[in-house]
């Protein structure tokens, strides 16, 4: 593999997972973590591993990461509050 092919391969095709024209989960202001509530139930669900939490203060907050996000939408299935929605560029 050249050094060129090396650097333009993103982490969703190393890990071989299929992109949808660029659609990725978006987390709204609704989200638990983002209101002092404790929740990680998408990042539990998401097998891609597109969703981590960072601790800020007490509480642990989600980052999506767009590049792996398949948008397979099964994090949609599991939040509580329906925070997350699909962008499709
Ligand atoms: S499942 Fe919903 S409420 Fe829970 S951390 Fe994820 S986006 Fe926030
Ligand atoms: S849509 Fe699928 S791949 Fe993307 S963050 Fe949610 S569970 Fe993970």
């Amino acid at each position: 593999m050249s050094a060129h092919l090396r650097r333009s391969l993103s982490r969703r095709d190393l890990l071989g997972l299929s992109p949808r024209a660029g659609a990725a989960v978006q987390i709204g202001n609704a989200c638990l973590a983002f209101n002092q509530v404790a929740c990680e139930s998408c990042a539990d669900i998401c097998e891609a591993g597109a969703i981590q939490f960072n601790r800020v203060g007490a509480i642990r907050r989600p980052i999506v990461y767009a590049d792996v996000c398949t948008a397979c939408e099964a994090c949609l299935e599991v939040c509580p509050v329906g925070a997350l929605q699909i962008h499709r560029p």
